[in-house]
């Protein structure tokens, strides 16, 4: 069932940053919706 849980969150869209507009690939909840570089703006 695991694999069916990765493939779940392969499948979903890029999260993009919303400032800059550039794809968020870490999967980390806690980066909200920025990208690294305007996380740390
Ligand atoms: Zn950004």
């Amino acid at each position: 069932m695991l694999e069916n849980i990765i493939e779940f969150f392969k499948n979903l869209p890029a999260k993009k940053c919303e400032v800059c507009g550039q794809e968020i690939e870490e999967q980390h909840e806690c980066y909200g919706n920025k990208c690294d570089f305007c996380n740390i703006l």
